[in-house]
């Protein structure tokens, strides 16, 4: 039988040195660029930076990373896949076999013991709460089990392009610092032009979009509201729709992991799907596995009041 997660001093470097590096580093990268402010202020240039690299990567995450490669809720051309694992790889949270690895194990465990990042078990009350929301958001990453890629994600161990993909993770992250700097040197002619480029572009932006990340491992999985039955204690947080890709609907997506739209309804602003039913509508993206409103409708959490025997 092949051991579920693996722990050892070697893995544990390699976690430790990938916490410094892009979860601790960013944040010097944010201090760095406010700094720059004096050299360089932000104008037009850094803010469609900064955009436009959060916006591949944000996606890269959600709709390749997550809805794609992690729960297969539809299917798209290889070269579709591949573009949207290296955006994905580009937001610095690991290779993306590793990512689907743990997070199909977040949801195997969700809220008990083996979950890798949850908020919910440190103990009673507010100093529980916020020991656990420290290592859900952040903590949690600089040392963990490492589940086991073999069991978890066998599926993609048989893509070879995908497993170059993820041997190639540090050549992607690169070159998500090296594009915004080098527009930034193109379009102002100027070494300031660069740097300010790798400044927003790249630390700045990876630090916002993992921030964003994690607010769905430890506040959603703690406040919020629950529309769906569903077993652990994940939330939606519907005011960060947009600023999520969709991801903010994190009670929806607990509820029906199988589902490629997280919003579920049209009126729930879900990103993230927008791009899938984009890619659908040129035949690029197929198999969307939406579930229909009968099943939508059966896990719904009814009013206290409507449990009533007329109601
Ligand atoms: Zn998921
Ligand atoms: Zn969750």
């Amino acid at each position: 039988m092949t051991a579920k997660t693996i722990s050892n001093p070697y893995i544990h470097r390699l976690q430790m040195r990938h916490f410094v590096l892009f979860d601790v580093l960013p944040i010097f990268g944010v201090v760095a660029a406010v700094g720059f402010l004096f050299v360089r202020p932000f104008g037009p240039l850094e803010f469609g930076l900064l955009f436009g690299m959060w916006v591949v990567t944000g996606l890269g995450v959600t709709t390749g990373y997550h809805r794609q490669l992690t729960h297969r809720t539809f299917k798209a051309t290889p070269w579709v896949t591949g573009m949207l694992a290296i955006a994905g790889s580009m937001a610095c949270q690991g290779p993306a076999i590793s990512w689907v690895a743990l997070h199909r194990r977040h949801h195997e465990f969700s809220d008990r013991e083996g979950d890798p990042h949850s908020p919910n078990l440190h103990g009673p009350g507010w100093r529980g709460a916020v020991r656990g929301l420290a290592h859900s958001h952040y903590l949690w990453m600089r040392r963990h089990e490492y589940p086991n890629v073999v069991h978890y994600a066998p599926d993609l161990l048989k893509d070879r392009s995908l497993v170059r993909i993820s041997r190639l993770y540090y050549w992607w992250v690169t070159l998500g610092l090296v594009v915004p700097a080098v527009i930034g040197g193109l379009v102002t002619l100027s070494w300031t032009g660069a740097v300010s480029g790798l400044l927003w572009g790249g630390l700045v932006r990876i630090f916002v979009l993992e921030h964003i990340v994690w607010a769905i491992n430890s506040f959603l999985h703690m406040f919020g509201t629950r529309p769906y039955e569903s077993r652990e204690n994940s939330h939606n947080g519907g005011i960060f729709a947009l600023l999520t890709f969709g991801e903010a609907w994190h009670n929806n997506h607990h509820a029906f992991p199988e589902s490629p739209s997280f919003g579920l309804q049209w009126y729930r602003l879900d990103p993230g799907y927008w791009l899938i039913k984009t890619l659908a509508l040129l035949g690029l993206a197929w198999d969307l596995k939406v579930p229909g409103e009968a099943r939508i409708e059966s896990r719904r959490i009814r009013q206290r009041y409507s449990a009533a025997p007329d109601a």
